[in-house]
């Protein structure tokens, strides 16, 4: 059996390592032209989801690289003002544990784990236009380069505006969610962490601004400086599109600094002096998109995995975790198949039958977030001022009664996978 995965990013990889350790023969088809292009550094967090996908698909030197890799772990969850005033602080958990912890990881860093080891499999510079399917029942992948594939099975692994899923399922829409946001990067000195106290700089915060205004704020510090590792803070800020000039999301470089400096005209100034040193290449605006629910199709020899199929707010913090539990459940499937325990065709249609349930459930959770739509009442002019007081009292009381601590921290670290079916997996590996 021969899979062909289009898309060396996240879940893309992970299943391509977990396929090569069960021994199925798999390739990978990237369209930029090398490991370290198209990335901006940002922050993800990987949960005990994406940790036990992650532990159950890499080899395990390379899950070693991949935890001494990540960035200390938040030792707090702040909510803060624009004015830097601390509303709610919650105490998270020690990371002591490799799979049921929160993890900090660059994305760009992650990336770089992930293509170790790989050469023989992931192709750069493959940009898939379009598929056939053959009457043997396999699939040919075309490349914009004129090259083309085949295999037994073509797994879409190409994100928000997948190729694969435009071909597959036309009709699986991708929804504007009516928010722009800006996310900046500046690195750690002793400049910088001057104008940041204890919590905030061991934590992640957010900030509940008023106007409609919100951030996030997170301090990567590094363990060590392998693959160029250097310490950095991410602060985003997003609202609904009307709060930003028109064009924001095209804005590149200092011009998008100084449109996240005039939206933050009123914020404290030294959250201001951070995105006024924040380097300027790395900056990015996006206007956030999220997945319309799609109706099960029948089975075939495509499938798809992580964004492709369920595109999902940052409001959760989940849409990585969930692709790794993509990458995990398919693999698990796909060796399955490989060695004859079953039809390859209903492999793929229990992956599938597992997959778009939680993968929907997710996508709606991410939505259901303060501030995760456009047509929110936190930023409309007079409801906004309600919504805000509201949002900043639920954290206030629920750090303050330890029933509730509890349940929010506990939710947290939740893990969101089926355990039976990754022991299962791990046994038979
Ligand atoms: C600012 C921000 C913060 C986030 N924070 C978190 C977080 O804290 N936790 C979390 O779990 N998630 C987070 N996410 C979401 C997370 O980054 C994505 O959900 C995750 O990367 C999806 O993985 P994927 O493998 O499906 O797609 P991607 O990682 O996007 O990979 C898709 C790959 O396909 C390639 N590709 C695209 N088109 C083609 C083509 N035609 N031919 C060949 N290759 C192609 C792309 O170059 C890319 O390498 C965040 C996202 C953003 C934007």
């Amino acid at each position: 059996m021969h899979v062909m995965i289009i898309g060396g990013g996240t879940g893309g990889m992970a299943l391509a390592h977990g396929l090569k350790r069960s021994g199925v023969s798999v390739a990978v088809y990237e369209r930029y032209g090398s490991r370290s292009d198209g990335l901006y550094g940002y922050r993800v967090g990987i949960d005990p989801t994406g940790n036990r996908a992650l532990k159950e698909c890499l080899p395990p030197e390379l899950f070693e690289t991949f935890v001494a890799t990540c960035a200390r772990t938040p030792r707090h969850f702040n909510i803060l003002t624009q004015r830097l005033h601390t509303t709610a602080s919650f105490e998270m958990r020690n990371d002591t544990d490799d799979v049921d912890s929160e993890r900090s990881v660059s994305r760009s860093t992650l990336r770089q784990v992930l293509f170790t080891d790989m050469d023989d499999v992931v192709q750069f510079g493959k940009v898939f236009t379009r598929y056939e399917q053959n009457p043997d029942g396999t699939v040919t992948a075309f490349f914009a380069d004129g090259t083309s594939a085949t295999g037994d099975v073509l797994v879409a692994a190409d994100g928000t505006r997948s190729a694969v899923r435009r071909q597959f399922l036309p009709h699986a829409e991708i929804a504007d969610t009516g928010v722009t946001a800006i996310a900046t990067k500046t690195a750690l000195t002793a400049q910088t962490r001057a104008l940041l106290d204890d919590h905030v700089r061991n934590g992640l915060s957010l900030i509940f601004g008023t106007k409609g205004m919100i951030g996030m704020l997170h301090v990567m510090e590094f363990r060590s400086d392998a693959y160029n590792a250097r310490d950095f803070i991410n602060l985003s800020v997003w609202s609904s599109h009307e709060h930003f000039p028109a064009g924001t999301d095209k804005q590149r470089g200092a011009e998008l600094i100084d449109t996240a400096l005039r939206a933050t005209a009123n914020w404290h100034p030294k959250l201001r002096k951070l995105i006024e040193l924040s380097d300027p290449d790395a900056a990015f605006a996006l206007r956030i998109a999220t997945s319309t629910p799609v109706d099960p199709w029948p089975t075939t020899a495509i499938t798809l995995l992580g964004d492709a199929i369920h595109t999902m707010t940052p409001g959760q913090g989940v849409g990585a975790n969930t692709a790794l539990r993509d990458a995990a459940l398919l693999r698990h499937q796909l060796a399955a198949a490989a060695r004859g325990e079953k039809p390859l065709l209903k492999a793929i249609g229990d992956y599938e039958a597992e997959m778009l349930p939680y993968g929907a459930a997710r996508v709606a959770e991410s939505l259901d977030n303060n501030g995760t739509s456009g047509k929110d009442p936190l930023y409309k002019p007079v409801t906004g001022r309600l919504t805000l007081f509201a949002a900043r009292s639920f954290f206030s009381v629920t750090s303050k009664v330890p029933a509730l601590r509890k349940k929010f921290l506990d939710g947290l670290y939740a893990y969101r996978g089926t355990d039976e079916v990754l022991e299962a997996a791990s046994e038979t590996l």
